[in-house]
């Protein structure tokens, strides 16, 4: 397992709130306020996670930009589809954790990662290449890493506990998990957001390989809720669409730099040792912070402001 037990005493105290739990990349709090008991604040931190580990060195500004991105996806998604029910509430949040974070609905989660794929690559290209499939779903022959599939498909994985690998499950074995109803459904949301996302990202020259969304239900109304983040490059591979080419790896929009290098004789690190990989060298942590704020202005046709 992961050694990242010093996680919680990251996060930091709050006034109002109460911390609960931290998962790699985020601190969950709950307002201590018992009528506010409906409600979370999600805070993203700067940890950013490499081969399975979340690493020492934070990546300045990263809670703050995917936070700023993911909201700005929810608004664009619900403005696309009205019919589509998701989680935030509100960013008044505490100064000390400003811009990253968001006061949201507390759903219940369904243990599910919900994944649309449009193109072959990752966990989906090892089952391909292994026995023809993704998820056990068939997939025509002769498709190479960075293949676009058509239609995009739905790949559920069962969320994982805390350093553990999620794992890719069937369809079967997802209705096994939650039900016909649910499972219908969460498939058919997760690929109407990869399709409208998708178009998006592309009109703005990035190619939306992936997605990972994870839905709740509302526990007032039962509603299925979009919750936790979105769209932002460390639940999807952006690739960008000049370089991309089928057959080859393609450079993934955020960690290129930090697995290049924590892979590069310079890190001293392997990968396969079971070793926390070494700090990461200031160079490495300003131009993977510059990706995540270009990921963020490209998409949104924002400026980035700290
Ligand atoms: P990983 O690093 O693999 O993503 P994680 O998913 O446990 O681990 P984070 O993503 O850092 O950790 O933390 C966010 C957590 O909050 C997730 O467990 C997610 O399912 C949960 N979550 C997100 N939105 C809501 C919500 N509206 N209500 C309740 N839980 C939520
Ligand atoms: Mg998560």
């Amino acid at each position: 397992t992961n050694p990242i037990d010093n996680l919680g005493e990251q996060a930091v105290e709050l006034p109002g709130y109460q911390h609960i739990y931290s998962g790699k990349v985020r601190d969950l709090y709950a307002p201590t306020d018992p009528k506010l008991d409906d409600r979370l604040l999600v805070v993203a931190s700067d940890r950013i996670s490499a081969f399975d580990f979340v690493l020492q060195t934070p990546i300045t500004d990263k809670g703050k930009v995917l936070t700023q991105l993911s909201l700005w996806w929810f608004e664009v998604l619900a403005e696309q589809d009205p019919t589509l029910r998701h989680h935030v509430i509100s960013t008044d949040v505490p100064a000390e954790v400003s811009g990253r974070a968001m006061v949201v609905k507390k759903l219940e989660m369904y243990p599910i990662e919900c994944i649309a794929r449009g193109y072959l690559t990752g966990s989906g290209l090892l089952e391909y290449n292994d026995r023809g499939t993704v998820c056990d779903l068939p997939l025509p022959a002769g498709l190479v890493d960075g293949s676009k599939l058509e239609p995009a498909i739905f790949t559920p994985s069962a969320k994982a506990e805390v350093g553990e690998h999620d794992e890719n499950i069937s369809y079967e074995q997802m209705i096994q998990r939650v039900g016909e109803e649910v499972s219908a459904a969460l498939q058919e949301k997760t690929l109407k957001l990869y399709t409208a996302a998708e178009e998006i990202a592309r009109a703005r020259g990035l190619i939306l390989a992936d997605t990972k969304v994870e839905y709740g239900a509302d526990p007032a109304t039962g509603e299925i809720t979009l919750g936790d983040e979105v769209l932002t490059p460390d639940s999807s591979r952006f690739w960008d669409a000049d370089d991309y080419a089928p057959g080859k790896s393609q450079k993934s929009f955020d960690k290129q730099f930090v697995r290049d290098w924590l892979t590069s004789d310079a890190s001293g690190w392997d990968k396969n040792s079971g070793e926390q990989p070494p700090a990461l060298p200031g160079e490495v942590v300003a131009k993977t912070r510059d990706r995540y704020v270009q990921a963020y202005e490209q998409l949104t046709g924002r400026k980035f402001t700290a």
